[in-house]
Parts: structure tokens; C-alpha cells; sequence
């Protein structure tokens, strides 16, 4: 069995991540998460907005090929403003990008962030100051 890393996400990351998912509804959010990564965790520091997004009610994305060559990209976040907390077929079809992929389900609180590895397989996460 795969160990899994252990993340941990940072307060002030988690506070931004919901206030943007709320001022972009009703249309989908996505913001790179960056951060740290080792062998056994990972710890989403910081956000970034990804060069050229473009986003609706249903999609949201962004020109994979034009994304920075950043180590420090862990993952994506995306929002999901009809509630659903499960990644969509679309999700499990796009290409992974880092490790960790997150939803924000409506209305976006802190219970309503949800994060996948790659694989589409929940991961439990922790958040510090
Ligand atoms: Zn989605």
C-alpha cells in the first residue's frame, strides 16, 4: 500500500480560497495551489492565479501548456457552485497537474473543501496558522 502524504494547508490559504469562490459565484473559481512538497507531506502555502483562466458556471480552466515551469505548484483548486463535492467526469478525464487536486463545494465554509490525489481518491488534510 501507497503511503499518503500528509497535508496540511495553511489558515490564511483556506480563508482566501473561500472568500474567492464566494465573489466568483455563480461561476466556477480556479486558483493554483503552491506550497511545499517531500516524500511524506505537503503544505499548500500560498495561491496563484493561472495565466489566461477562463471560467463559466459549468467549466473553468486554463491553458495548461502556457502554466509556468514551478516546482512549487502542488495542485488546482476549482469551485463547484452547484454543491456537488465530487469530482465531475470532466475532473477525472483533465490532465493532473501536482498531486493534489481540491474542490470547493456551494456555499464554500470551511466543510465544504474537499481534496482528491490524483487518482480522484479523497485525502484528509489539516489547516495551521
Ligand atoms: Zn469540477
Amino acid at each position: 500500500m501507497v503511503k499518503k502524504r500528509k497535508v496540511t494547508i495553511k489558515r490564511q490559504v483556506i480563508d482566501s480560497i473561500i472568500s474567492y469562490c464566494k465573489m466568483r459565484h455563480p461561476n466556477e473559481a480556479i486558483l493554483l495551489l503552491c506550497g511545499k512538497s517531500s516524500r511524506d507531506a505537503i503544505t499548500v502555502e500560498r495561491l496563484m492565479i493561472p495565466p489566461f483562466s477562463y471560467f463559466g458556471p459549468y467549466y473553468s480552466g486554463f491553458p495548461t501548456l502556457l502554466l509556468p515551469f514551478d516546482r512549487s505548484i502542488l495542485g488546482v483548486m476549482h469551485s463547484h457552485p452547484n454543491g456537488s463535492s465530487e469530482p465531475s467526469l470532466t475532473d477525472l478525464n483533465a490532465d493532473p497537474i501536482g498531486y493534489i487536486s481540491m474542490i470547493v463545494s456551494y456555499p464554500y465554509e470551511d466543510d465544504d473543501i474537499h481534496l482528491y490525489d490524483s487518482r480522484g481518491e479523497r485525502l484528509e488534510f489539516s489547516i495551521s496558522e
